[in-house]
């Protein structure tokens, strides 16, 4: 690996952290073009793709919507504002025994699962309680 392609993991990575909240990979980009105009749109792309491919970041998969980014990749859950769109974790433990059941179910040897709550946020939630 070359060492441009390792300084541009980090700068990727830091955007990450600090973005915190899940962000799109578009937002990744904004982030990283702010401060490192040399760094184009592909190379975000695909350098967060190898990263959560790698298991270095979290990929959160959405209904509907474009793949977020996560600077946590240890497994864990998400739910989504159906009203703003905004995606944050929820910190329960993994249903380890829903995978068990669904390979009796199913036959196959589970892997993994998703799941994804979606609802309405706090801030939202206020929102729609005081008429604007
Ligand atoms: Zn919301
Ligand atoms: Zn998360």
């Amino acid at each position: 690996m070359s060492a441009r392609n390792t300084v541009q993991r980090q700068i990727i990575q830091d955007a990450l952290r600090t973005l915190a909240n899940h962000p799109t990979a578009d937002e990744v980009y904004d982030a990283v073009h702010e401060e490192h105009p040399s760094v184009g749109r592909a190379t975000v792309y695909r350098t967060l793709g190898r990263l959560a491919d790698e298991g270095e970041i979290g990929r959160v998969r959405i209904n509907n919507g474009a793949d977020r980014f996560d600077h946590q990749s240890f497994a864990h859950y998400h739910v989504r504002c159906t009203s703003c769109g905004r995606v944050d974790d929820v910190m329960i433990p993994l249903l380890d025994n829903v995978d068990e059941a669904a390979e009796k179910a199913s036959g196959y040897k589970i892997t993994s699962h998703s799941l994804q709550f979606d609802g309405i946020c706090p801030a939202c939630q206020r929102n729609e309680a005081s008429p604007a």
